[in-house]
């Protein structure tokens, strides 16, 4: 048995629409897009969204949006996908490190106010594996100390808060439609806004700086368009979103409730949160021990992968900052060190979730 770590679910009637994009002639920014931005803004509740290029791309688009640049500090977690640190390098501001709460994956909100100096200009909590942040506690600081908030839901389509959607408290939400996420375009990204004309300048920015009657150059622009082609690819998805979801909430389920080791540490999930599960992260005591069990497991064919980097401790940012990540982001570091994402995808059958959870079991109790 081969069991891969993700895959997407692309049917003939998703390919189906791409080819009739394709016939059409229509296919940078056409209906697609237009329909891909109005299923987030009916699925999330927000007032408003843009596609763009990718979820990197998006984060930085709204740093630009909201005027951070040189001088300015903003809070990102210790534990995240490289991306969210290096936009903020990208503008020219400075990343300061918070660790994660221990047993979880986001934001610890009390060192957030620890780090806050007169220079801190917005906060990136990360919905890291769709598990939501503490969005109260963040958005209280954020409100106390007039701070922008940048969610990055690159992995949060489907996660809830007391009820409501990630990406909707703050000035905006960032998701990914990269292959590892729920839905996949290829590469493509969306920001999602309660404030309408933050969203007007990000379609502006997106498009070389074009205003949006198309009649002058009003900004320095990018060319960060999602394409139709690729919004054609994610749409059908989107329409299937819900199984997508219970699919995958099903096998976090069967995961937590199957997995039999005093020596791995599963996720924790809030009762006022609703997990999304792009990604099944496990912690071991030891680097040691992850490493044995992920090469035992690759032996009988499951394929796992580390879930996000301790951003401090990667080269071009410990080069730069010379941070002791160990003592300043213990949690970040074990997450980083000693984690494992099990396989996880929508059409994983009953017999590969039953055979990865034997082949775990095994494993981690030799
Ligand atoms: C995937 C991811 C990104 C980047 O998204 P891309 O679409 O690959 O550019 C950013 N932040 C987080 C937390 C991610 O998981």
């Amino acid at each position: 048995m081969k069991i891969p770590l993700a895959k997407p679910n692309i049917k003939k009637t998703d390919i189906d629409r791409v080819v009739r994009i394709l016939e059409s002639g229509m296919i940078v920014q056409g209906e697609e897009v237009s329909r891909l931005e109005n299923n987030f803004i009916i699925f999330s509740g927000s007032k408003s969204s843009a596609a763009v290029a990718n979820g990197t791309a998006s984060l930085h688009l709204a740093l630009i949006a909201l005027g951070i640049g040189p001088g300015d500090e903003v809070i990102v977690p210790a534990f995240s996908y490289i991306a969210t640190a290096n936009v903020v390098e990208l503008v020219g501001a400075k990343p300061v490190f918070v660790d994660i709460l221990p047993g979880k994956y986001t934001i610890d909100p009390a060192q957030i106010e620890k780090a806050l100096t007169s220079k801190t200009k917005a906060i990136i909590p990360v919905h890291e594996f769709g598990l939501p942040c503490e969005m109260d506690e963040i958005m209280e600081i954020a409100e106390n100390k007039n701070l922008f908030v940048i969610e990055d839901a690159a992995c949060a389509l489907g996660s809830f808060y007391k009820g409501m959607h990630v990406g909707t408290f703050g000035d905006f939400g960032s998701f990914s439609l990269h292959p590892r996420k729920a839905i996949t375009s290829g590469e493509g990204g969306i920001l999602i806004s309660n404030k309408i004309e933050k969203i007007q300048k990000i379609k502006v920015l997106r498009n070389h700086g074009i205003s949006l009657d198309g009649k002058s150059f009003e900004e320095f622009g990018f060319n960060y368009r999602l394409t139709d082609i690729q919004a054609a690819l994610v749409n059908g998805q989107f329409e299937r979103i819900e199984e997508n979801l219970n699919a995958k909430k099903k096998i976090a389920e069967a995961y937590q409730n199957h997995l039999r080791a005093s020596n791995i540490k599963l996720p924790e999930v809030s009762k006022y949160m609703l997990h999304s599960w792009q990604s099944f992260h496990i912690l071991f005591l030891s680097t040691l021990e992850r490493d044995r069990v992920r090469e035992c497991l690759l032996k009988v064919g499951i394929q796992t992968n580390y879930g996000a980097q301790c951003m401090p401790f990667m080269k071009k940012f410990k080069d730069k900052y010379k941070l002791n990540s160990k003592k300043l982001f213990p949690e970040a570091l074990k997450a980083f060190q000693n984690g494992l994402v099990l396989p996880m995808f929508e059409e994983m059958t009953k017999e590969q979730l039953d055979y990865t959870i034997h082949q775990i079991n095994i494993i981690v109790n030799d």
